[in-house]
Parts: C-alpha cells; structure tokens; sequence
C-alpha cells in the first residue's frame, strides 16, 4: 500500500476566538456587563487586548478558545507523543475495528526516503512482510474481526498509518507548540505543530503572534542540546506573520 504523509486541517474552531478571550479577559477588571464588553471590542481593540493579556501572563482567558483539528496520514510513532498531551481531546482510527490486510498504509521516515529508492524499497519490502504476518495471525484468531484484529495488530510496527480528530484549546496549543515546534522534537509531530500553527494563526493571529518553539523568545532552553536551528525558526515564524 502506499506510503503517506501527514495531512492537517482545521475542522472547527470557537466563532470569534479572540474576542471571545477578550471578553473573558475583560470582565476579570470591568463591572460592566458581558453584552457591554462585547459589543465595546472592535477588531482593533481586541487585538490589542490579545497582546497585552499575554504580556501579562494571564493565561486562563485563552482557554476559552477551541480549535478541532482532523489529521491524517501520521504514524503510530506519533500517535504515542501525541496523546502525552493531556490537556485534549483524541477519536483515533482503532486497529480493533478496522483490519490492516487489504489497506495497510505507512509512513516512510524522510531520513529513510533519502538513502535512495533501493533503501525506500527495502523498507516497503518490511511493511509488506509485516503486513502478511498481520493476516496470518488474523486468519488462525478466527478470520477477519474485532477479536481477531486486536491481537494480530501486535505484529504491525510504528510505522502504520492512523488519524485523528484533535481538540486543544489555545492555552494547551501555546504549550504544545513551545515544545513540538522546537527542532529538537521528533520530525512527524514537529511537521504537524507547525501546520497547526499556520492554521489556526490564519483565523486568530494576535493569539498566536508569539507561538511557537521556546528559543522564539530569545533564549533556546535545551542548553547544550541546542539544535543550532534558531535563524531558521525565526523565518519560518516571520514568514507565517506575514
Ligand atoms: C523533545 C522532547 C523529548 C521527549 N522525550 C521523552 C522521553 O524520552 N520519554 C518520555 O516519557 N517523554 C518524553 N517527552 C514527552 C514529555 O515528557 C511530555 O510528556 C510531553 O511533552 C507532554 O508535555 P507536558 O506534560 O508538559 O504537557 P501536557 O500534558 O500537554 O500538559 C500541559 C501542562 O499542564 C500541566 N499538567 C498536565 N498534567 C499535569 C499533572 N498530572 N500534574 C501537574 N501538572 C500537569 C503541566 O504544567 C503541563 O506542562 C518528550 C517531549 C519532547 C518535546
């Protein structure tokens, strides 16, 4: 089956992210009522309260602000450093339900794509011994079935394909991208951060002007483990902004 990458889109997201944080935010200092402070916040004013409110380290007005994500096309591998995140919400394709004998999709690691095609091809070759071990326990568990799938999916590897529905709100996002933007993180879920931050800075882009790995706000903080990759981020992000 062919080999895939990952695919990010943004299913969903709270109607009016920022102004909804805005009133939240608001209302914390204001004895006006709620319907006052909404209709009090132009675009302009929200998005200059956005940008004073992180300033100020006041963080829980953001999470009022939900993005629903759908992403496909990613690796068990990634699934596992996904969902130690836990602050979200997961529905994750089961390899109970669905059997891997007649479509068993993987993921090919960039590094391995560059030895060259006879490398691509060894790998593929793998997958497709994997995949037939996964069949043969399938058939001798009793054929095709929830029970059957659930432990001849002991023998796929890593690589195998699964998706996703991904809800985080924007304070846990803020976080998950500090972390999986950074260019120490693994290169699938760093791949995936940064199409999710691309997204969700296209609908709420004072709440996200700063997101992003650690090292954008000045100092990296991995120390010696230093990726050396800061120029770079820094124009990723400056590009995004635009
Ligand atoms: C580069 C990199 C390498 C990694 N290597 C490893 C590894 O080798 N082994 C490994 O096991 N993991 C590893 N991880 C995963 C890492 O340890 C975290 O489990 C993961 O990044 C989730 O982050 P988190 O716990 O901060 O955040 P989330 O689960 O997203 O939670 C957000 C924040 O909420 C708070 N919080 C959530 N739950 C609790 C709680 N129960 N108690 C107190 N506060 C809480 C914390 O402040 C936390 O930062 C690695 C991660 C990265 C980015």
């Amino acid at each position: 089956m062919p080999a895939v990458k990952p695919v990010v889109k943004l299913l969903q997201h709270t109607g009016n992210p920022e102004q909804t944080v805005a009133v939240a935010a608001k209302l914390c200092y204001s004895d006006a009522t709620i319907e006052e402070l909404a209709q009090g916040l132009t675009e302009e004013s929200t998005a200059k309260f956005i940008k004073r409110l992180a300033s100020m380290g006041h963080a829980s007005p953001v999470e009022h602000a939900s993005f629903t994500f759908g992403i496909e096309g990613v690796s068990r591998a990634f699934l596992a450093q996904i969902t130690r995140h836990r602050i979200a919400s997961f529905s994750v394709k089961s390899q109970r339900y669905v059997s891997a004998t007649e479509k068993f999709n993987y993921i090919v690691p960039p590094a391995i794509a560059e030895l060259g095609d006879d490398a691509v091809k060894e790998f593929e070759e793998q997958m497709e011994t994997m995949r037939c071990w996964y069949a043969d326990w399938q058939e001798r568990l009793g054929g095709k079935g929830e029970k059957s799938n659930e432990d001849a999916r002991f023998v796929l590897p890593n690589a195998s394909e699964t998706k996703m529905v991904l809800t985080m709100n924007a304070r846990e996002l803020l976080h998950f991208f500090n972390l999986r933007c950074c260019y120490r993180a693994q290169w699938e879920i760093r791949e995936v951060a940064w199409q999710m931050l691309k997204l969700v800075s296209e609908v709420a882009p004072n709440l996200f002007a700063n997101a992003g790995p650690n090292c954008l706000g000045g100092v990296c903080p991995e120390g010696p483990k230093c990726c050396g990759n800061q120029a770079l981020v820094k124009q990723m992000k400056s590009e995004m902004n635009k």
